[in-house]
């Protein structure tokens, strides 16, 4: 679907590890996380942010679609070209060379193809992580173009908060490099241009090049399961905490018990923490954490779990009914096996939410209302980082359904809970995947007229050029 002459001078300017234009070996490129299976005209793959900037200019000279792409974990379809076989990805997986680590300044200067376990096995060995977890393994482009948010949100953030600079190709005639690779973490001298560029999927630009703010490892953590009282008691509990905890309160994360069955019958090698057996209705996991090792005399962060969860358990009206304590890997490797546990349990339908918090909890009580009587099919498993107020909510239908087949049973399912999560509840449609095919129509939908007319006229003097699979204007 591409002419020859331009694979020819793509050839030319990239070299052959540059350029990937045979079907098997695109196939990884053309292929989501979860949704994708579309068809690329050819696959690029520059090592530097020259020659990311040449291929640029050359397919917007030429008027040959792009579709950037780092580590292919994304789950609303913005990574992978669609069916037409006319756009090119340009995958920044070559792009893992310059590593300049500043302790002083306690930041990472770094090519943005690297991926993120690389990133942290590397910064290992000086006691320091980047502080963004989730149960995927992207690279750092990517991570800035959805603004990951992940587990520990509740302590340290997204990458937005631990983004000081980014270098960014701009995809115009010239393929602008526009560099933004301040490393100062102060700095207020005009608009802060890197935003732009952060979380909106790639439409403004390709960023090549990051500087994060990156924390020291914790040394000590502490890691429980707690079953609230009921779910009425999970936002006293989690205030009960964050009064108790402050700063060493990391992650809060809700899992219903749909999710945990899900994951549990998925990955057998997997340990139930709760006694006998018995999954609880919902649970919370809950870490604590702190960057010194245990000292002497000092109580270990185990103890100042146990007495803060006896203090809790004391208080009139307890929120908390029970608690799970264990190692925290066990603990950890059950949450981060839910996506694919409620995978594998049907047709998954998932939404990425979000709420003040106060409002999560009545959010699922309203669905679990609702959803029989609209849905009957359906099966909610959810979970989520309550401590930062997003739901992973997820809908199973049995494979074998017919609605497990019919499109329209999907739009006329995300139609109605967005309605409700958007109009009844004031709550986003994406809290932390960010925008693509996959929910472009409810950006449409949902986003203020003025707020379109003003990402189309900064996409017309950023990136003209056709860039990205979303269209914000
Ligand atoms: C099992 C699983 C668990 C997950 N858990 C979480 C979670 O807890 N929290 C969370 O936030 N996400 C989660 N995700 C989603 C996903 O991992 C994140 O959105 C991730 O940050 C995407 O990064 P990536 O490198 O894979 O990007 P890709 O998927 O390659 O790309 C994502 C988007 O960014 C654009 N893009 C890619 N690179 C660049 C670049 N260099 N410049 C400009 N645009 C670019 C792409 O065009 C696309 O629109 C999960 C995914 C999976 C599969």
């Amino acid at each position: 679907m591409i002419e020859d002459r331009h694979k020819s001078a793509l050839l030319e300017m990239l070299g052959d590890k540059g350029v990937i234009a045979d079907g098997s070996d695109m196939a990884g490129y053309q292929t989501g996380a979860r949704y994708d299976a579309g068809t690329a005209a050819l696959i690029l793959r520059p090592r530097t942010t020259a020659e990311v900037s040449q291929a640029v200019a050359y397919c917007v000279r030429n008027e040959l679609p792009i579709v950037p792409q780092s580590g292919n974990t994304g789950l609303v379809s913005g990574s992978t070209p669609d069916l037409s076989g006319t756009q090119v990805v340009l995958s920044l997986d070559r792009m893992a060379e310059r590593f300049d680590l500043d302790l002083d300044n306690r930041s990472l200067h770094l090519d943005a193809g690297f991926r993120l376990s690389d990133v942290n096995s590397r910064l290992e060995k000086h006691g320091l992580f980047f502080p963004i977890d989730l149960g995927a393994d992207p690279r750092i482009g990517g991570m800035l173009a959805t603004n990951t948010g992940g587990s520990r949100f509740l302590k340290y953030g997204d990458v937005r908060r631990n983004t000081l600079g980014i270098k960014v190709v701009l995809a115009d005639e010239a393929g602008s490099i526009l560099d933004l690779t301040s490393e100062l973490r102060k700095n207020n001298t005009g608009i802060d241009w890197k935003q732009v560029f952060i979380g909106t999927s790639g439409a403004f630009g390709i960023i090549t090049e990051c500087v994060l703010n990156i924390e020291p490892l914790p040394k000590q953590v502490a890691t429980a399961y707690l079953v609230p009282a009921s779910g009425a008691h999970v936002m006293p509990l989690l205030r009960a905490m964050e009064d108790r905890l402050g700063a060493y309160l990391s992650a809060f994360e809700g899992i219903s018990k749909n999710s945990v069955s899900a994951a549990l019958d998925h990955v057998p090698s997997l340990k139930n923490p709760f006694q006998g057996g018995n999954v609880p209705d919902y649970v919370i996991l809950a870490e604590i954490s702190r960057t010194w090792a245990p000292r002497e005399g000092e109580q270990s962060l185990d103890a100042v779990l146990e007495t803060v969860l006896a203090e809790i358990w004391e208080t009139d009206e307890a929120p908390l009914a029970d608690a799970f304590v264990g190692p925290a890997h066990e603990m950890w490797s059950l949450r981060h096996a839910l996506s694919e546990g409620v995978k594998h349990s049907g047709k998954l339908i998932a939404f990425d939410l979000s709420f003040r918090r106060g409002d999560i909890m009545a959010f699922c009580d309203r669905m679990k209302a609702d959803m029989p009587q609209a849905f009957p099919e359906v099966t909610i498993c959810d979970f989520g980082h309550i401590g930062d107020g997003g739901v992973h909510f997820n809908l199973v239908v049995p494979k074998d359904s017919a609605s497990a087949s019919d499109p329209d049973f999907e739009r006329r399912l995300r139609d109605w809970v967005f309605a409700i999560a958007i109009k009844d509840f004031n709550g986003s449609f994406s809290a932390e995947h960010a925008i693509g095919r996959k929910n472009q129509a409810y950006y449409d939908l949902y986003t203020q007229q003025k707020i379109k007319d003003l990402a189309q006229g900064l996409k017309a003097i950023t990136s003209p050029g056709d860039l990205g699979t979303v269209r914000f204007g």
